[in-house]
């Protein structure tokens, strides 16, 4: 098939491992037949440097028209003057917000080699298999802000519309997988969560065969590192999934080797590892770019219906977690570069 991709490497690590990734998927476009256009646009902070804008609009506009959107990372120090006019994560909301990828998908499994890198001693890590479903164009990122030098106000705002359309795709999810659905929200505090609350339940009328569970965030925090294994699908407000999905990120063993997908309405969606621009190891060529191309895998199967080749990325992946080599985030000594040639030869074993 033919594809348009649009990559948006950023800022810090993202245009090492984006590039990664790239060589991967032009891999797969060799191996399995396929034409994949790739085209390269600012985004971030490296965007504030050349155009003053944290997403041009020459760059949403290829994104609007690309099959998929692959992204790196955006932000670092440069631009981290939280007085700052134009910040680059600025760029990254509003690219969210106008593809209108409201379903944020971040699985987790823990690869037994890695079992033992984890901070938890746990001897059924391997057997975590989770997908966090994270709700990601409302809630207080994007509701209305205020701030005096004596008051600020961030106000969290949803909608029926919004908790439905999020809510059903976990329940779908669900359904494709182990029928376990739990809703996490602070419905004992907050109102936002009480409307997200109810009208999941009511969605739940039809979905009979998926077993419903609602779980307080502050109780959910600690149930992912006490019993992971008893989660399937996990579905949550925007705040909530942010900050959750890096927590269920230490299982893994590291940050750098977690994907996701961000989906909406149609096929396209925009795929990032869920990393951020790591900026003191950027430069240096010894990211670890599994994350990103596993997002690549991600991309795969959401947006171009590819797949087994996407199984055929993540098998590499697990092939060179399983022998190495690994990066220094999993205690290995191998940077970038020597990561992506394991993935390559795997990948062209398996091809
Ligand atoms: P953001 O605010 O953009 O989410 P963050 O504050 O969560 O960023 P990261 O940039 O993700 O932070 O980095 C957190 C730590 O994880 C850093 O020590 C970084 O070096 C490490 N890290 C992140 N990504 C990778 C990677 N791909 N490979 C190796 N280490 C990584
Ligand atoms: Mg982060």
């Amino acid at each position: 098939m033919k594809a348009h991709i649009v990559t948006l490497p950023g800022d810090g690590v993202g245009p090492e491992v984006t590039a990664a990734t790239v060589a991967v998927l032009e891999a797969v476009a060799e191996h399995y037949d396929h034409g994949f256009r790739f085209s390269h646009h600012p985004i971030g902070g490296c965007a504030i440097d050349a155009t003053g804008e944290p997403l041009p609009a020459a760059t949403l506009d290829a994104c609007r028209q690309a099959d998929a959107v692959l992204l790196g990372a955006v932000g670092g120090p440069r631009w981290s003057d939280p007085e700052a006019k134009v910040r680059p994560e600025q760029g990254l909301l509003a690219l969210r917000a106008a593809l209108g990828v409201y379903a944020n998908l971040r699985p987790l499994t823990v690869h037994p080699a890695l079992a033992a890198l984890s901070p938890l001693k746990n001897e059924r890590l391997h057997e975590v298999d989770v997908v966090f479903v994270r709700e990601l164009t409302g809630g207080a990122y994007f509701g209305a802000k205020t701030r005096s030098d004596e008051t600020a106000t961030d106000e969290c705002r949803y909608t029926v519309a919004e908790v439905e359309r999020v809510a059903r795709r976990a329940f779908e999810l669900a359904r494709a997988r182990r029928h376990h659905l739990t809703s996490v929200d602070k419905a004992n505090v907050l109102e936002t969560s009480r409307l997200w609350r109810s009208t999941v339940t009511r969605l739940s009328a039809e979905y009979p065969d998926v077993r419903l569970e609602h779980q307080l965030v502050d109780s959910m925090a600690m149930l992912l590192l006490t019993q992971p294994q008893r989660y399937d699908v996990v579905v949550t407000e925007n705040l909530f999934g942010d900050i959750l999905t890096d927590e269920a990120a230490a299982l893994a063993g590291s940050l750098g080797l977690l994907p996701s997908a961000s989906l909406g309405e149609g096929g396209r969606g925009l795929y990032e590892p869920i990393h951020g621009s790591a900026p003191d190891i950027a430069g240096q060529g010894v990211a670890n770019p599994l994350g990103a191309i596993l997002s690549a895998a991600l991309l795969l199967r959401h947006s171009l219906g590819l797949d087994a080749e996407a199984r055929a990325v993540e098998s590499a992946v697990a092939q060179v977690l399983e022998h190495g080599p690994r990066s220094r985030d999993l205690g290995g000594q191998a940077g970038t570069a020597a990561v992506l040639d394991a993935v390559l030869v795997a990948l062209a074993d398996d091809a």
